[in-house]
């Protein structure tokens, strides 16, 4: 194998309109995370890239759906997304954005350099146009029928119900996103990167030079390569992003998978003075972790611009995952299913590793697996818990009632003991082994092995029992103990390291690097260590249980907003319309009616009068919340008996189709008794 000076790894960027949930995590930063801290604790020269893709029309559109601006939609998520990022560990040596005026800058030379030496093709095609809105339709800004699936709802570039990826004139009766109008066609100049160009080449360089690359990898460029390769918009008619900076190209902006990963080398530019000996330098190894869905972006077009460019080196390796479900249901932006960073952040304040752990034990490195709660909590429960935390407390309580926290020397070794001592090697290989190969699943399987195997003699050689006839035998079981001990505390680093980095405060070993793992006496005799506290705790059915609700809630929500609205009543005329008396009134007490799950009894003022009034509010807000509300009641609806309750009126509720409740208000404080016309 090559062997290089040094490495560049870089992470996906993230779109900047939405959080960071479980399955980019799992997919990209996780596994990204792992090898750089393994690299680091190496001793190697590595520096890890990442930053917030803050272009491209999902931004738009949400800007606009929201009523604000994109700079203001991305500096929300660059923001959130930056710190649940630093809170969960990710050791990034910089969280660098697009919309920063060092990418602008790169990018548009970037795209010069290709525009001089004459990469480009310059094409005049027909496009949709919006003639209400003014502008080109670019991508999701164009909706229609999906031609395969019939799906009413498909985007310009790809049907979200079947997968499909599309261009817009593929679109059945299309229609515009923003004036929601048919689209007319209309000419427009681009600038292309003939990609056909490159298949010869990369055809060679992946196919040929690459045999390495994991499995699924290979195999999609493969068939993207046998399919033949076209010219490939590097431009779009849009107002958000970087400016196409050639003259007469007013109104257009570089593709936004054009300028995202130009984002690795702008946020290295900005990281160090040095940058272009990781980028231009063929000592470099370059590392690419991304998630399946961007393959094709980084194994063909990417390398293909940088080829063109001609100035800087390739990926060595593009360690791409598949994808991870939640629940056994694809996780979501848009329909909120998902296990968001910052709310687990949140809801387990310190368990960030039981996260770290249960993303990589069950990543889906070579096919698509499922994140479940209850999963979580066994992998925390049963493996954190029970088994690594297990063992490293009764190796150092012991040590501490035993001997006093000073690392005892061993005595005579039986055959036991030398089978566990020579097995840390082995299981040291293992996880390096694994780990150069990118499959950190496998390599933290090694790890822990390493912690049963510690559990096992504990368990086998019983120094709590031994202690009483022979306490010179304790001192050997607890040396050994201690030593796989440490061993671990390196080993497991890359996975868990907010734990491994007490476990080494504990063992008084801050200094210790990846070398040093493998061997039997990384404690000294008479090496003094602290007694520790537990490393994980056990995470409850209620915490778990809480977690499955939020989701059930979500399911519900997404449920109801699919189900079709009830259809219109028959016609009433303006004078019945007009009997019906709505005013605006306060509550001022609240209670619930005793025996009911739905019933809240209300006191409620109208200006008219103080009356008493029954709404079916209570499952949606408690009583102590309500008094000071503003709502809107119809003060002339004949009296109701409610369950002995005289109800003089009736105040006004919307209701979803899940049953949800809650109160038209008015928008604005406005004085008790006011007509509601
Ligand atoms: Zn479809």
């Amino acid at each position: 194998m090559k062997s290089f000076k040094r490495h560049l790894i870089t992470s996906a960027l993230p779109y900047a309109n939405g959080p960071i949930h479980i399955g980019h995590l799992a997919g990209v930063y996780v596994p990204s995370d792992i090898y750089t801290r393994y690299l680091r604790l190496r001793g190697a020269d590595v520096i890890s890239i990442c930053g917030s893709d803050e272009h491209g029309v999902p931004i738009t559109l949400k800007a606009r759906k929201e009523g604000i601006t994109p700079q203001e939609v991305v500096d929300r998520y660059h923001e959130l997304n930056k710190k649940a990022f630093e809170d969960f560990g990710i050791a990034f040596d910089i969280y660098s954005r697009t919309s920063n005026k060092i990418h602008y800058e790169t990018a548009s030379a970037f795209f010069r350099k290709l525009y001089e030496k004459g990469e480009f093709i310059e094409k005049s095609s027909n496009q949709y146009y919006d003639e209400e809105a003014g502008c080109f339709l670019a991508d999701r800004y164009i909706m229609g029928t999906c031609p395969h699936c019939g799906n009413e709802n498909a985007y310009g570039d790809q049907c979200e119900k079947c997968g499909t990826s599309l261009s817009p004139t593929d679109l059945k009766s299309p229609r515009s996103t923003i004036s929601g109008g048919a689209p007319v066609m209309r000419e427009t100049l681009h600038w292309y990167l003939p990609l056909d160009k490159y298949e010869p080449w990369l055809r060679k360089w992946i196919l040929e030079e690459h045999t390495e690359w994991k499995s699924n990898v290979y195999g999609q460029c493969k068939s993207w390569l046998d399919q033949g390769l076209q010219p490939r918009a590097v431009s779009r008619d849009l107002d958000w992003g970087v400016p196409v900076p050639v003259e007469g190209a007013e109104g257009k902006v570089l593709y936004v998978w054009f300028d995202a990963p130009i984002g690795y080398i702008s946020a290295t530019k900005e990281l160090t003075p040095d940058w272009e000996k990781y980028w231009k330098d063929s000592q470099t190894r370059m590392i690419h972790f991304i998630g399946k869905d961007n393959i094709v972006f980084h194994c063909i077009i990417f390398p293909a611009m940088l080829k063109a460019e001609g100035s800087f080196i390739l990926p060595e390796n593009v360690p791409a995952n598949e994808f991870l479900n939640l629940e056994n249901d694809k996780i979501s932006t848009s329909r909120n299913w998902a296990v968001w960073l910052h709310e687990y952040l949140a809801d387990f304040p310190g368990k960030q590793d039981s996260l770290r752990y249960a993303l990589c034990a069950s990543a889906p490195e070579a096919k698509d697996n499922d994140f479940t709660w209850k999963e979580f909590q066994a992998r925390n429960n049963n493996e954190l818990v029970a088994i690594l935390g297990n063992f490293i407390n009764r190796t150092l309580v012991l040590t501490d009632k035993y001997f006093q926290g000073v690392v005892p020397a061993a005595g005579d070794l039986n055959d036991y003991d030398t089978s566990t001592l020579a097995a840390i090697s082995e299981l040291k290989q293992a996880v390096e082994t694994n780990l150069e190969s990118f499959r950190f699943r496998q390599a933290l399987a090694e790890a822990m092995n390493l912690a049963r195997l510690g559990n096992k003699y504990l368990a086998d050689t019983e120094p709590w029992k031994v202690i009483k006839s022979d306490p010179g035998r304790v001192q050997t079981i607890l040396y050994i103990s201690l030593q796989i001990t440490a061993n671990l505390a390196i080993l497991l680093e890359p996975f868990l390291p907010f734990s491994m980095d007490k476990l080494r405060g504990w063992l008084n070993i801050t200094d210790l690097n990846w070398d040093a793992a493998g061997s039997t006496d990384l404690l000294k005799k008479g090496h003094r260590i602290s007694s520790g506290e537990l490393m994980f705790s056990k995470i409850e059915d209620q915490e778990i249980e809480h977690q499955v609700q939020k989701l059930l809630e979500t399911k519900k929500a997404n449920e109801a907003l699919n189900t079709t609205t009830l259809p219109q009543k028959d016609d009433i005329s303006f004078d019945e319309f007009n009997r019906m008396d709505i005013r605006t009134a306060t509550i001022i007490e609240a209670e619930k009616v005793a025996r009911t799950a739905k019933l809240m009894k209300l006191k409620v003022e109208t200006c008219i009068d103080t009356r008493t009034i029954v709404s079916g509010i209570a499952e949606y807000c408690t009583a102590e919340e309500l008094p000071g509300r503003q709502v809107s009641v119809i003060v002339n609806l004949a009296p109701r008996n409610i369950k002995g309750i005289e109800s003089k009126g009736m105040i006004l509720l919307a209701e979803d189709a899940s049953g949800k409740m809650t109160f038209m208000v008015p928008e604005n404080k406005i004085k008790n008794g006011s007509p509601v016309k």
